[in-house]
């Protein structure tokens, strides 16, 4: 091997690594990505917020979405199964399942919120049950300060993965980050997989509150935003 040659190789071979690095550091960090949608998802499951297959979570992704796949038990849920689609719906990459038939809404939120990293769906039974009723759900409890939750307002029912439901859904979104669907459940919007998540777990709860002072005559109606603003915890 003469010299010149050599030098020729090695001046090929440096943007060639360069770029595989970059290739590696995507793939890790898109990885990650679905590790992280898969372990939320079985959390979700874990905290009795969907029954079976129902619910969805999904993360922005620089292509478009990923979101967990439909009909697919969460329990042995793993990162390759998490699909990666772009936000018209289109499926990109090989051997992913089929989205989430809630992919129309969960699309439509990333593009009308770009502050938005995540998306969870749930139909946990006090929030689902809370939804029948189309007024807004007041927050009249220490989650008002803690996660700047006023009021949850309520979705006009559509079908579950519908564009009508999508529209309903974005008509809401920009004033909140979580909401009841009519009949359905719960979604809420955040950075992350894990903070979308813990804000349905709160709307659970709120729901369940409400219920429960609903059922108690002459209840107040909890406390007041102003006297447990210093308490939060
Ligand atoms: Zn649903």
């Amino acid at each position: 091997m003469s010299n010149v040659g050599y030098k020729a190789s090695a001046e090929q071979s440096a943007p060639r690594g360069l770029l595989d690095f970059a290739v590696l550091a995507t793939l890790n960090t898109m990885f990650s990505e679905r590790r992280a949608i898969a372990r939320t998802a079985r959390a979700m499951k874990a905290q009795r917020l969907v029954a079976g297959t129902s619910g969805n979570v999904s993360a922005r992704h620089a292509r478009g979405l990923l979101i967990t796949p439909t009909r697919r038990g969460y329990d042995t849920l793993r990162a390759r199964d998490i699909a990666l689609i772009s936000l018209s719906g289109e499926r990109l990459g090989r051997g992913s399942l089929e989205p989430s038939i809630e992919w129309p809404t969960h699309a439509a939120i990333y593009n009308a919120r770009p502050d938005v990293g995540a998306i969870v769906h749930t139909h946990s039974p006090w929030a689902t049950a809370r939804s029948f009723n189309s007024d807004p759900l007041e927050v009249v409890t220490e989650e008002r300060n803690y996660y700047s939750l006023d009021s949850v307002p309520v979705v006009p029912q559509q079908p579950s993965g519908s564009f009508d439901l999508a529209r309903a859904v974005t008509s809401e979104a920009l004033a909140a980050d979580a909401m009841l669907l009519a009949g359905h459940g719960v979604i809420a919007f955040a950075s992350s997989p894990v903070a979308a998540l813990e804000l349905c777990a709160v709307v659970e709860h709120l729901a369940q509150v409400d219920e429960i002072l609903r059922r108690q005559p002459g209840a107040s109606g909890g406390e007041t935003s102003s006297s447990t603003s210093s308490s939060a915890v």
